[in-house]
């Protein structure tokens, strides 16, 4: 989808270099061939010119020997701001989950929340995600956050019906007037996020489209997540929840849908239709017990565009898109009893190419290729859980073996957030001391 990601970006305050040379990687480039080399990758600007021997110089050289140059992951289901309260839920069923977890988030305050987002974004920096969707409310404070720290961030306000909202006014009011004042940004743009079916009337759905259809942005919504959840829904309606959306003329193409688990065939194939994608989320599933496994291998054979996504801190309890890939791949092997499903090239698809097309951004994103975007991450091999990758193993390293530990370096649109281990944009100490000293205030007020 073109949106403001593809205009270029405005001046940030901090000095930009033109160009930069990123020299001998090994690059994990994403191309259409999947192509591993041994070889340059030149950025211009916030863009990638050139993937090849380069044979000028640059405003500035890194070296990236002994290190694997792979596109920026992206993570397309979280709710960045509960970093904070990681961690405060564990091994309890799902509705004392969501008692613990609502009333936690009842007492946050806007201090609490762009903290838990700051704390997100380095957490997603740091284990090489460069571009994530959100669904929550009080996006115009997680947008501030996102742009001090320098990462891409989707962010849909959530909308959902006036009687299950702790929002201040209209939710679908709230979600437009954050759209008015961040359309046009280069890291942040605004989504429509209607929660869930258990939360939104036909009414709120409607609203919801029509929004994002003027904005010509899409919607990201919770869809099918437990069987309890399609079950009661089927007994208020008569319908499967995708059934019901299909029906009511909601489902649109370009939107995704978190989840997806409790799907039947005949669903999987309706989201196909409509040109819905799935935001998968293996380790929040399998964490709250959910049951049932998202049906991926039928999404891949009936045309479904698949992503991943790590869902909240309180439910994950990591924002690792290695780990997200990783737990994707051996969950469906497990449960299918094949060692052949989701392989690991498949497993980092999910997490960039495919990933960008569902964001309807394939044009700028999830690969290392000239007139991309440059969303660069640099992974050391030299640390143990890397020792050895070569060009044959280099993907199933990224995917299988230990590499959040060994992001050196994360670039988002041309510029270093992380570069040498150290954040270039914000001061890592001050946000941990805040998250740590808000997250503590928070748990005490509750
Ligand atoms: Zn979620």
């Amino acid at each position: 989808m073109l949106g403001p990601f593809n205009t270029l970006p405005k001046p940030e305050g901090c000095a930009r270099l033109s160009s930069t040379l990123i020299k001998n990687g090994l690059v994990v480039t994403q191309n259409a061939n999947r192509e591993v080399l041994r070889t340059d990758v030149l950025v211009n600007g916030t863009r990638i010119e050139q993937v090849g021997q380069v044979g000028r110089d640059a405003d500035d050289v890194v070296d990236a020997s002994g290190c694997v140059v792979m596109p920026g992951l992206i993570n397309c289901h979280a709710h960045v701001s509960m970093a904070v309260m990681r961690s405060v839920a564990d091994d309890v069923r799902l509705e004392g989950f969501l008692e613990r977890t609502f009333a936690i988030d009842s007492k946050r305050t806007n201090e609490d929340i762009a903290a838990g987002a700051a704390l997100g974004c380095l957490e997603m920096a740091r284990t090489g995600t460069t571009t994530f969707l959100d669904l929550y409310y009080a996006q115009d404070v997680i947008a501030k956050s996102v742009e001090q720290v320098g990462i891409r961030g989707y962010l849909g306000w959530a909308v959902l019906d006036q009687e299950f909202t702790t929002q201040k006014g209209d939710p679908v009011k709230n979600c437009e007037k954050f759209i008015m004042a961040h359309k046009g940004r280069t890291l942040v743009k605004p989504v429509v996020a209607p929660q869930g079916v258990y939360v939104c009337s036909d009414e709120t759905f409607r609203k919801a489209r029509e929004l994002a259809k003027r904005e010509a942005t899409f919607c990201h919504y919770h869809l099918s997540e437990t069987r309890y959840e399609v079950y009661e829904f089927q007994k208020k309606t008569g319908k499967r929840p995708v059934e019901h959306l299909a029906e009511t003329g909601f489902l649109a193409k370009g939107d995704i849908a978190a989840h997806g688990v409790w799907l039947t065939i005949n669903e999987v194939r309706m989201l196909a239709k409509a040109g819905v994608s799935v935001a998968h989320c293996p380790t929040s599933n399998m964490k709250l017990a959910s049951g049932g496994f998202a049906p991926l291998p039928e999404m891949f054979a009936n045309g479904v565009t698949v992503c991943l996504g790590t869902d909240g801190a309180s439910s994950n309890n990591s924002l690792d898109m290695f780990l997200e890939m990783k737990f994707a791949s051996l969950m469906h092997k497990a449960h299918r009893w094949d060692a052949t499903v989701v392989p690991a090239q498949k497993a980092l698809d999910l997490a960039t190419v495919d990933a960008a097309a569902a964001l309807g951004a394939s044009r700028d994103f999830g690969s290392i290729e000239p007139g991309k975007k440059a969303d660069i991450v640099i992974v050391d091999c030299s640390t143990p859980g890397m020792t050895p990758t070569t060009r044959e193993n280099a993907v199933s390293n990224l995917v299988y073996a230990s590499p959040s530990q060994a992001v050196r370096d994360t670039m988002v649109d041309g510029r270093f957030v992380l570069r040498d281990r150290e954040f270039v944009t914000v001061d890592e100490g001050k946000v941990l001391a805040d998250a740590r000293d808000k997250a503590a205030a928070l748990l005490a007020r509750c």
